[in-house]
């Protein structure tokens, strides 16, 4: 087992080679570490800024035994990692940042309302179901317009569906895979907002300002940060991300979606176990950023500030946006972050932009 803190040199492992991979092994390389990424193209955005690429799936043993030899610590880029390859890990005497608890609540929608009620935190009323019959009777509990979402795999607004009448709840079932799924009453809410927060080997917590977030066809497009808050939600924010990262004994980074309704409460929709997208403004608007604050917290380190510095307008580039690189680098108030991918396919996230303001 590795002993925390981490000194510059030790190797840090990251599951999975996308941007947010790219972005923590940015962060990493900047503190003095080495980062190992495992992942299935050889020639990933992250990939390419680590020392080093074991190819493979994240459940092919054989790589998972390469990764533990490589790295003194193992975090990951996406919620959807198996179990059992962190168990695998665990087994070989490695330490994975965030741990098993964090990644098998983010991985279930009914488990993850279940454990934030649990822990005194609202969210949206639902019920679960398995089969078409079970799907028309949560419906009709939990009354129409309502919507049904696959209990795990879903994301960016995929394997999610409005039911409209308790009559089509069956047939929604089927249309999502039927599989097991979870019905929510509806959030009638006035902003979608979320707190990026952090915990430290240590138990010690930071969380960002809150950022406002607008969403197109499922996928962030837009987060506007620090959102302009009263100091009663700034705090109950603070206490839904301490709750939370307290409740999963959690080390790292953690994303917390969240509702505002017309009378000032807050819900949690999702959490995400890891560093995100509505998290990228922290990166020109803050003293620290979510990336660094990660790596901070999973190898050991003291946690730093995640005060803001700057006013941060954030737009993800999508598709063949991203073309227009040339502008965005000669505007002078807008910070360019690009992700290398190879090909930039409709919708695909190639980067984002910061545009920034001074603090108001
Ligand atoms: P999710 O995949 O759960 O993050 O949902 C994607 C988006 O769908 C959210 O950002 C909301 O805009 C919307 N959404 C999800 N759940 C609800 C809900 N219970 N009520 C209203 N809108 C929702």
């Amino acid at each position: 087992m590795a002993r925390f803190p981490l000194p510059p040199g030790s190797t840090i492992g990251i599951l999975g080679g996308g941007q947010l991979g790219r972005m923590l092994a940015e962060a990493a390389s900047r503190l003095g570490f080495d980062v190992v990424v495992l992942e299935r193209d050889a020639d990933s955005p992250a990939g390419r800024v680590a020392v080093r690429t074991l190819v493979g799936a994240y459940d092919d043993p054989a790589a998972l035994k390469a990764l533990a030899e490589a790295a003194d610590v193992v975090t990951y880029e996406f919620e959807n990692v198996p179990a059992a390859s962190v168990q695998a890990l665990t087994a070989l005497g490695l330490e994975v940042a965030p741990g098993p608890k964090a990644l098998s609540v983010a991985q279930d929608r009914v488990d993850e309302k279940t454990f934030l009620n649990a822990q005194g935190v609202a969210t949206v009323a639902f019920a679960e179901a398995s089969t078409p019959a079970e799907a028309a009777a949560a419906a009709a509990r939990i009354g129409v317009p309502c919507l049904m979402k696959t209990r795990r795999e879903g994301y960016d607004g995929k394997g999610q569906r409005w039911v409209e009448h308790v009559a089509a709840a069956e047939t929604v079932f089927e249309a999502l895979g039927g599989q097991p799924v979870i019905v929510e009453a509806p959030a009638d809410f006035v902003r979608e907002l979320s707190v990026i927060a952090a915990r430290g080997r240590d138990g010690a917590i930071a969380a960002y300002p809150l950022a406002e977030n607008h969403h197109e066809g499922g996928v962030l497009r837009r987060t506007l940060a620090p959102a302009r808050v009263s100091v009663p939600l700034a705090d109950q924010a603070e206490r839904i991300a301490a709750k939370v990262l307290s409740g999963l004994d959690y080390v790292g980074v953690i994303g917390i979606e969240l509702f505002e309704l017309s009378d000032g409460r807050l819900l949690v929709n999702e959490i995400a176990p890891r560093v995100h997208n509505t998290g990228h403004w922290t990166q020109d608007g803050c003293e620290v950023d979510q990336f660094e604050q990660h790596i901070r917290a999973v190898a050991g380190w003291p946690l730093a500030r995640a005060r803001a510095v700057a006013q941060v307008e954030m737009l993800n580039l999508l598709g063949d946006e991203a073309d227009a690189w040339l502008k965005f680098a000669a505007e002078p108030e807008t910070r360019l972050h690009l992700y290398g991918k190879r090909e930039a396919k409709p919708g695909r996230k190639m980067g984002h932009i910061n545009r920034v303001k001074p603090l108001r």
